[in-house]
């Protein structure tokens, strides 16, 4: 069978992973969220008490961990580590500095590139995450980067963080933000940027509803 993929890249809190599983919705395909993948293998190396940033430390782990993901009856995506469902804990802000970390070792991201690529490879996705377009799924069918400044996504997570009750500094927030883009962007293994063929989305100045429309019209007229 014949299975689509549309790939969206772009910075942390740029909305990809709300934009994503609603497009899927749409559309019948399966929503694939690979930072998922990178943030449990952060939180193993933060339970195993590893630098998540040193190679040396990194390496014994990956003969050693045991990452699965499975779709609950809700239809969302769940990560199991060791057995483990950590869908939740890989969520906590230093296990986004984990994940930031780890993936930037070429070593890591070609370890989690079979999963990645099989997902696609037995259905119709939507996949977020930096390298989709560019090195994950070259030949998707529609590429999207998505987005925002900054100071708009540091806002929109501010937002986030008091409506779940665990309420942060902004200035904290943004510059965790700065930190993070800088990392995924700057590395030398498939730094964050945008394809060639991608569309580019900015949602700065436009709501979520304009976004999703936005984003929506741009997958139909390229999805042939
Ligand atoms: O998307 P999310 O913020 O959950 O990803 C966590 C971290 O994993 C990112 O900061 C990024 O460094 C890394 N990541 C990556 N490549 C992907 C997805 C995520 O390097 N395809």
């Amino acid at each position: 069978m014949d299975h689509k993929s549309i790939a969206i890249d772009g910075p942390s809190g740029a909305g990809k992973s709300t934009m994503a599983k609603q497009l899927a919705r749409e559309l019948g395909f399966l929503y694939v969220d690979t930072g998922a993948i990178y943030r449990t293998l952060g939180l193993f190396a933060l339970e195993r008490g590893v630098d998540p940033g040193q190679w040396t430390q990194v390496e014994p782990l990956l003969a050693q961990v045991s990452i699965r993901m499975d779709y609950g009856e809700d239809g969302l995506q769940h990560m199991y580590l060791g057995g483990k469902d950590v869908t939740e804990a890989i969520r906590r802000p230093e296990v986004s500095g984990a994940a930031s970390k780890i993936s930037a070792i070429p070593q890591v991201r070609e370890f989690l590139m079979d999963m990645q690529r099989d997902m696609a490879r037995s259905n119709s996705v939507v996949m977020d995450g930096r390298d989709i377009g560019t090195v994950v799924l070259p030949g998707a069918d529609v590429k999207i980067f998505l987005t925002a400044s900054p100071e708009e996504r540091a806002c929109r997570r501010c937002t986030e963080l008091r409506q779940r009750g665990t309420p942060e500094d902004y200035e904290k927030v943004l510059s965790d933000i700065i930190e993070r883009d800088a990392r995924d962007s700057g590395r030398a293994a498939a730094p964050l940027k945008q394809a060639e063929d991608a569309v580019l989305v900015d949602t700065t100045d436009i709501t979520l509803e304009e976004s999703f429309s936005l984003l929506f019209r741009t997958v139909q007229e390229n999805l042939k």
